[in-house]
């Protein structure tokens, strides 16, 4: 595992490091996000969509738990806010490990059914409202991606 603590001091900055994270990312590249409300998820998946050259707006899927959106690779955009604690096979897979990038929001909450190997982001909301993004590698590939993130 490969672990990076970064800190962005506003959404702009949040996004910009996202762009430069999709550079890095291919067909069944999986990213996952957790911390609470309003931490930049859904504003980090913006930067990772601009990156990806998808022209469409993201917004929160909370009410639709996947979004699709095309660009260089298609960007599967899950929110799993409202799948807490739901026993059963949600039919994931063509997107976790399909041809485009799959960015999962509140991931801890289907924490059993993603594989291993992923980047995982925890935002945390600090007092001087800038945000901590705690990136974790996990698995060879995504290991050298978060290595990558930290170079200029
Ligand atoms: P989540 O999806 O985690 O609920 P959003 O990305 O929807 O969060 O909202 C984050 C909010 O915080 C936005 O209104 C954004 O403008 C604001 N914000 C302030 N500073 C930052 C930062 N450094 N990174 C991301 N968002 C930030
Ligand atoms: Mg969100």
């Amino acid at each position: 595992m490969k672990q990076v603590r970064l800190i962005t001091n506003s959404a702009e900055q949040t996004r910009q490091l996202a762009e430069k994270l999709a550079a890095f990312l291919s067909a069944g590249s999986l990213i996952t996000l957790s911390g609470q409300l309003g931490a930049g998820k859904t504003t980090f998946t913006q930067g990772l969509a601009r990156g990806l050259g998808v022209e469409r707006r993201v917004t929160s899927p909370t009410f639709t738990i996947l979004k699709i959106y095309q660009g260089r690779l298609p960007l599967y955009h899950i929110d799993a806010y409202r799948l807490e604690g739901l026993d059963q096979d949600l039919g994931f897979e063509e997107y976790i490990s399909g041809e485009g990038v799959c960015v999962i929001e509140w991931s801890n909450f289907i924490a059993d059914i993603l594989p291993a190997e992923c980047i995982n982001i925890e935002f945390s909301i600090n007092d001087d409202d800038s945000r901590t993004l705690l990136i974790s590698g996990f698995g060879e590939e995504n290991e050298r991606i978060v290595e990558q993130l930290c170079i200029q």
